[in-house]
């Protein structure tokens, strides 16, 4: 068993974490980040949009350095796909990397970098404990780690 698929009983998380998302959207923009987009993503995203797959990656994606496409982002920070008041406008057909926050291999890498997540998320620390079950599969595939 490689390092990235350890189980929770091994690690620091070994009894689990404890989230329940409140739907904040404070994970949806308000600072600078990325979101990645795989090319599946994409088209799921275009046809939900009535896009065609270059039409989305022209006006909703930008290319990063690396050569990945991350979603594009207002002036304020906010996730082009994020509507104040209502939410991720497009949340069925959101990207893995949404759907595995905050349960990203950097954040659950140690207990300070899990504290230091919840002061971002408040759902952390609240509500069910997340254990070896639905975390590995998570941590296995988190849409953001570079060696996914
Ligand atoms: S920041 Fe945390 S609690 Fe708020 S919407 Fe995102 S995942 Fe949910
Ligand atoms: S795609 Fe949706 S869930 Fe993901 S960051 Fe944008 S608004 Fe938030």
């Amino acid at each position: 068993m490689d390092e990235k698929t350890e189980t929770a009983a091994e690690s620091w998380y070994g009894a689990g974490v404890r989230f329940e998302c409140t739907r904040c959207g404070r994970c949806c923009g308000g600072s600078s980040g990325t979101v990645l987009v795989s090319d599946a993503e994409i088209v799921a995203l275009a046809r939900r949009l009535e896009l065609s797959p270059d039409e989305f990656r022209a006006g909703y994606t930008r290319r990063l350095r690396g050569g990945d496409l991350s979603l594009r982002e207002r002036r304020n920070y906010d996730c082009v796909l994020y509507e104040p008041g209502v939410g991720c406008s497009v949340y069925e057909d959101r990207p893995r990397q949404c759907r595995t926050y905050p349960f990203w291999r950097v954040n659950l890498h140690s207990k300070e970098s899990w504290e230091e997540e919840a002061t971002h998320c408040p759902g952390i620390g609240e509500g069910d404990l997340w254990g070896d079950e639905r975390l590995l599969p998570l941590l296995a595939d988190d849409g953001i780690s570079t060696d996914r």
